[in-house]
C-alpha cells in the first residue's frame, strides 16, 4: 500500500499531456491558457485624462493665473487638440491630454462665465495632477500573462485589451464518469426499500465541472463481469479519462480491478493508505487513457476525486501549480490509524487570525449529507494521531 504523497507523484508522472486548441474569448473563461499574452500598445496609449474638468498649464496657474478663456472641448475618443497659450480647454475623463497642457483642474473647481473658467480661490494643484502618463501601467510587449494560466474574467479584460478575440487554450478532454452497482436507481426512478439513489455520478460531474471540465459523461453498469467488460472497453476507446466509482474493494462483486487489467489497463497503484478511500484504483490505458477507480462510499468518491483526478486533469492540461495552503485545527482532533486522514472542514476567518479549520465529523465515509456546507478537507499527517488545537494542517478546498 502506497502513501498519499508517492499516489498523488505516481498519478502526475503517468499522466499525458493533453494538447490546445484555439477558443473564441466568450468561451474562454475557466479555461487554462497554453500561450502568453503580450501588451498590444502602451497602457495607458496616451497620456490618459482622469478627471471632467479643463486643461490647462500649470506654469501659468504657478504665476498666478486663475482665469482661463475656454478655447475648445475635447471629449473621450476626440483628437488629440493643442492648447494655445494663455488658454484652457474643457476636457473629459478618458480623454487624450491635449499638447500643451500639463494639468487637469476638476470641473468641481471651476466657475465658468463669458466663455472663461475661473478656478476657485486657495485651490492648490501640482504638475500633472490627474494625468495617467502613458505606459505607466504596462509598456507595449510586456508579457501580461503567461501559460498555465487559469483565465478569470480579468483575464478575459486583458486579452481583449490586447486586441485579440480568440485564444489557445489546454483541449477539453474527455471524460467519462462510470458509477457501478446493482444497488443504484438515478434521481426520478421509483425506488425498492434495498435500494440506494446513485449520488456519485452527478457529484463527480458536478465537480469536474466546478474545476472547468464541464463536458463529462455518465454511464451507470451492473456489476456483471461480461456487462463491465464490455462497456469499459467501449469507453476506454471513447476517452481520455475515466473515474469509475464503486467496485473496487474486496467484496465477491468487486470486478473492476481485474476487468481493468484484462482490457489492458496497467495497474499503477491499487491502494492507498489513507482515510477515506484506500481501496482506489489507479492506471494507465493502452492509449494513456487515466483511469480511476474510486470506492464507492460517497465521501471517500468526493475526496479521492478532488485529491486526484482534479489535480491529474490540472496537470495534463498545464495549468500552473499554485503553493499549498494551510490552516489551524479549532479543535483537538485524535486519527489513531497509521493512515494519512483526509478530514472534512468549515473554516473560519478570524480579524488578524490564521484561517481556523473547524472538523465536521461524518458519520461513515457513507455520510456524504455532512459534506454540505464544508469547504474542503485538511490533511492529517499518517505518522501522528494527536493534532491539538491550533496544529497547522495542510487545507485542500473542494
Ligand atoms: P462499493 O465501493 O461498490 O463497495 O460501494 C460502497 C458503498 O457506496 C455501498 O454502500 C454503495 O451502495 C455505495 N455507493 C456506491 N456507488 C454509489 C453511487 N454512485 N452513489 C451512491 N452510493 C454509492
Ligand atoms: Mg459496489
Amino acid at each position: 500500500m502506497i502513501t498519499t504523497a508517492a499516489a498523488h507523484d505516481a498519478i502526475l508522472a503517468a499522466m499525458p499531456a493533453f494538447d490546445s486548441n484555439t477558443v473564441p474569448v466568450d468561451q474562454a473563461t475557466g479555461r487554462i491558457l497554453r500561450q502568453s499574452v503580450m501588451a498590444e500598445r502602451d497602457q495607458p496609449p496616451f497620456d490618459r485624462v482622469m478627471m471632467d474638468g479643463i486643461a490647462i498649464k500649470f506654469s501659468l496657474f504657478n504665476a498666478g493665473t486663475r482665469k482661463f478663456p475656454i478655447q475648445s472641448t475635447q471629449n473621450a475618443g476626440d483628437e488629440r487638440q493643442l492648447l494655445r497659450s494663455g488658454n484652457c480647454i474643457e476636457i473629459m475623463t478618458g480623454a487624450s491630454l491635449p499638447e500643451g497642457a500639463d494639468c487637469i483642474v476638476p470641473v468641481e473647481r471651476i466657475t465658468v462665465r463669458d466663455g472663461s473658467a475661473e478656478i476657485e480661490a486657495g485651490y492648490v494643484t501640482e504638475e500633472r495632477q490627474f494625468i495617467h502618463a502613458r505606459a505607466s501601467d504596462h509598456a507595449k510587449g510586456a508579457v501580461l500573462l503567461t501559460p498555465g494560466t487559469r483565465i478569470s474574467p480579468m483575464d478575459i479584460a486583458v486579452i481583449t485589451s490586447c486586441g485579440l478575440t480568440e485564444v489557445q487554450v489546454a483541449r477539453s478532454p474527455v471524460v467519462r464518469v462510470i458509477s457501478t452497482g446493482n444497488e443504484l436507481v438515478p434521481a426520478g426512478a421509483p425506488i425498492e426499500p434495498h435500494q440506494i439513489r446513485m449520488s456519485n455520478g452527478p457529484a463527480i460531474i458536478a465537480m469536474l465541472g466546478q474545476h472547468g471540465y464541464a463536458t463529462s459523461e455518465h454511464d451507470h453498469i451492473k456489476d456483471d463481469l461480461a456487462l463491465l467488460k464490455e462497456r469499459i472497453a467501449t469507453h476506454l476507446d471513447e476517452t481520455d479519462l475515466l473515474v469509475l466509482s464503486g467496485g473496487v474493494s474486496m467484496g465477491k462483486a468487486d470486478y473492476l480491478p481485474q476487468v481493468l487489467e484484462d482490457l489492458g489497463v496497467k495497474v499503477v497503484f491499487h491502494k492507498v493508505s489513507q482515510r477515506p478511500g484506500k481501496p482506489m484504483w489507479f492506471g494507465i490505458g493502452p492509449t494513456m487513457q487515466a483511469v480511476f477507480a474510486l470506492p464507492g462510499n460517497p465521501v471517500s468518491t468526493l475526496v479521492c476525486c478532488r485529491q486526484y483526478v482534479i489535480p491529474a486533469l490540472n496537470t495534463a492540461s498545464g495549468l500552473s501549480e499554485r503553493p499549498p495552503e494551510f490552516a489551524a485545527l479549532a479543535q483537538d482532533v485524535t486519527f489513531k490509524p497509521k493512515l494519512t486522514c483526509f478530514l472534512p472542514v468549515k473554516l473560519v476567518s478570524s480579524v488578524g487570525g490564521p484561517v481556523l479549520a473547524m472538523p465536521v465529523h461524518t458519520n461513515t465515509s457513507g455520510d456524504f449529507a455532512s459534506l454540505s456546507g464544508t469547504d474542503g478537507y485538511v490533511e492529517l499527517a499518517r505518522e501522528e494521531s494527536n493534532f491539538p488545537t491550533g496544529t497547522a494542517v495542510r487545507l485542500h478546498r473542494w
